[in-house]
């Protein structure tokens, strides 16, 4: 028996009580969980300030002194204690304003006293508010240490459970029952090849560090292990799934291919293309189901690769299908892949619920007559039947699930290759970790020549030079967009604000054709007012975020967006490219408010900045921390983070990485006697783990 698997109420001085709001509030029921309840910070008690070096913008400090006056002023609420407390080096006020009586016993002029606490100041001068106290002759374990600081909800604060006396559990635990008595669960090898502390020295240097080098050493070690246990976990997962699942193994590359690169292909592909097709053909070669995420922004031709890798399969007698998430869009792609094609012997074909002659399709389908076809969800239903697929494409794969992949891998007898496309930019190191069942590549690089979408911050009074400007553009026979906000479908105060901008740029706008576009119209309105700004028939479309990803109008050259500061910094990247597709310069407006708080004014002035999506996630992941990147979550990971920070550890995240690859390469189900701590550790959390089931 694991004695971390202890339950904490034999813990010395853990009442039922106390452990029912462990359970109910912080989770935590063995040693284990309460082992890693890390503190949230550490407030420096090995160093005693001297006051005439303090200063308000200091955090928790220590000083040792004498207190020479102490009286009572005020009355009622305003009654507080204040007293004078001073080292020789100069003086500083201190001030309680609760437990008056209990503190006025406890001083005198005579002792030496430790205090402990935010300088503040108050009426220019410096003082501090409720310092913790001690006699100099009696401090406590806490003082002349790094002292550890442990978050609690509020309930566990009343009922006494505050940092300091988790700090008191985590002694007792730690020191007085287990003595440290903590499995490891790396092997040797890895401690000393990245240069580890062994567990049990780290967990008590984090609870009971003694100095920073100690404390440092101690949370990389827990961090790495962290991360590289959601690493190990998902890779072995997928080698478990692997070794499993078969796929359509391919020889060569087939002439098509060739023929396409030798005297069909328009342009030059860019190297970050060339990488990409190459790493889907190593997957096809394989002989194991291919399951790729290509992430590439918007505007980076992923149309092109995903063509190339559907000649391969073409090339190989199979069949191909891309999916989209919209009629336009699986419209956009079909007229886009038919272009590329035109004068090879390939048929292209366009399933979506409005497709006439249905019949006939589908048994041409059947008959192995089509080679490409291109749709809506309705290639998913069970009348569509392929005679020989042999590669599926998902295209903006934040709209479908994995379910609805899983319903495509039944479409063959062998379960055909999966390409998923995405122009959600998601930094790498987050992207591996969160998709754990695909592998990523990345399209970098966007074509030469583009234009950078020219990027400004507005705010509404200058709305007039914005006319000015719009009226420009539109004279020049560009078209606009403008988007505002929709938050929640049902929030009517967001449709009063659409409505409203549609009638103002009517009103502004008067000779020209403004439509309007948003969630709750009828799809026959919706899909027609769509058609009026792509053929060009409107000039201005007033639309909520409804407007499609990836639609492609590439003489809309003016992005407006409305309450820029309700959106976040991907939401803003991806509206910011529907804009800049064709040859004109491009450009987006952020409209926000005046009074700004410091976080959206960053977000702005990085929208400003720059057009790179991969900079801009980074800047995202920083600014809001990963649960709230669009279209990922952090439940996503097969185990809860305790200590490792996901946005701010990413570089030991790909570390963590590749070391766990290493290690599932040599071994790939840890079956090695020296793996068997770490097999061990990965049951132990995936069965104390609620998300595991929702991975892969
Ligand atoms: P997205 O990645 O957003 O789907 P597309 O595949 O629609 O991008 O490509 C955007 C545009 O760039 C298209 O007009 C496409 O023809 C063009 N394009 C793609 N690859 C290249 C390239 N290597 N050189 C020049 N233009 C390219
Ligand atoms: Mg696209």
């Amino acid at each position: 028996m694991d004695i971390l698997q202890t339950d904490i109420k034999y813990i010395t001085g853990l009442g039922p009580k106390w452990r029912t709001l462990f359970m109910e509030d912080m989770n935590i029921s063995t040693f284990d969980d309460l082992l890693q309840l890390y503190p949230y910070k550490y407030v420096d008690r090995s160093r005693i300030f001297q006051i005439r070096d303090i200063s308000t913008d200091m955090s928790y400090i220590q000083l040792c002194g004498r207190f020479v006056t102490l009286q009572t002023v005020g009355a009622g609420p305003q009654q507080r204690l204040s007293a004078i407390f001073t080292d020789g080096t100069g003086q500083i006020e201190v001030v309680w304003f609760k437990g008056l009586a209990y503190v006025q016993n406890q001083i005198n002029y005579t002792d030496e006293f430790m205090l402990f606490g935010k300088p503040s100041s108050f009426g220019g001068r410096l003082n501090i508010v409720h310092p913790e106290l001690e006699r100099a002759d009696r401090v406590s374990i806490s003082a002349g240490t790094i002292q550890p600081m442990y978050n609690t909800s509020e309930r566990m604060k009343k009922a006494g459970l505050n940092s300091k006396a988790i700090q008191k559990l985590m002694n007792q635990m730690f020191n007085v029952q287990m003595q440290a008595t903590v499995n490891e669960t790396l092997p040797y090898r890895l401690l000393s090849e990245y240069h580890l502390v062994n567990r049990s020295t780290a967990l008590r240097s984090i609870h009971f560090p003694k100095d920073q080098k100690e404390l440092e050493k101690a949370s990389f070690r827990m961090k790495f292990e962290e991360l590289f246990f959601v690493q190990l976990g998902i890779l072995r997962n997928r080698n478990v799934n692997r070794h499993k699942q078969v796929g359509i193994k391919f020889s060569e590359s087939g002439q098509l291919l060739a023929d396409f690169y030798k005297k069909y292909i328009p342009f030059e592909p860019t190297n970050a293309q060339k990488r990409v097709v190459h790493e889907i053909w190593r997957d096809l070669q394989s002989g194991h189901q291919m399951n790729r995420l290509v992430q590439g922004d918007v505007g980076s031709g992923k149309t092109l690769v995903a063509l190339m890798a559907m000649l391969i399969a073409v090339g190989n007698n199979l069949q191909a299908c891309m999916m989209a998430p919209t009629e336009i869009l699986a419209t956009q792609h079909y007229e886009g892949l038919s272009a590329f094609v035109k004068d090879m012997p390939i048929r292209v074909e366009l399933l979506t619920g409005s497709t006439k002659k249905k019949e006939r399709l589908l048994n041409d389908l059947r008959e192995g007559k089509i080679d490409i076809l291109v749709g809506t969800h309705a290639l998913i239903e069970d009348s569509v039947v392929f005679a020989r697929l042999g590669l599926a494409i998902i295209d903006e794969q934040h709209r479908f699930g994995v379910q609805q992949r899983a319903k495509l891998w039944k479409k063959g007898i062998v379960p055909p290759h999966i390409l998923v496309m995405t122009a959600t930019p998601i930094p790498r190191t987050l992207a591996m970790t969160v998709y754990g069942d695909l592998d990523v590549s990345v399209i970098d690089e966007l074509p030469p020549g583009r234009k950078p979408v020219r990027t400004e911050h507005y705010f509404h009074y200058k709305r007039n030079a914005l006319n000015a400007f719009l009226r420009q553009q539109l004279l020049l026979g560009r078209q606009i967009y403008v988007v505002y906000p929709l938050i929640d479908e049902s929030e009517s105060l967001d449709y009063k604000n659409l409505s409203e901008g549609y009638e103002y740029m009517k009103e502004a706008f008067k000779e020209y054709n403004v439509c309007m576009v948003h969630g709750k119209m009828k799809p026959d309105e919706k899909e027609a007012a769509m058609q009026s700004f792509i053929k060009g028939e409107s000039h201005i479309m007033v639309a909520t975020t409804v407007i499609e990803v990836g639609v492609n109008v590439p003489n809309a050259s003016v992005m407006i967006i409305e309450s820029a500061e309700r959106f976040g910094l991907s939401q803003l990247h991806q509206l910011r490219g529907r804009v800049g597709r064709g040859a004109d310069q491009s450009f987006c407006i952020l409209m926000t408010s005046e009074k700004l708080a410091r976080e959206t004014r960053q977000r702005m002035q990085i929208m400003v900045d720059t057009t790179d999506g991969f900079r801009i996630a980074e800047a995202d992941l920083q600014l809001r921390g990963p649960g709230n990147i669009d279209g990922t979550q952090q439940s996503g990971l097969p185990f809860t983070l305790h200590i490792a920070d996901l946005a701010r550890d990413a570089r030991l995240v790909q570390y963590t990485r590749e070391i766990a690859e290493k290690v599932l390469s040599e071994d790939p189900l840890l079956q090695h006697p020296d793996n068997q701590c770490m097999a061990m550790r990965l049951n132990t959390l995936k069965a104390s783990s609620i998300n595991w089931s929702t991975i892969s």
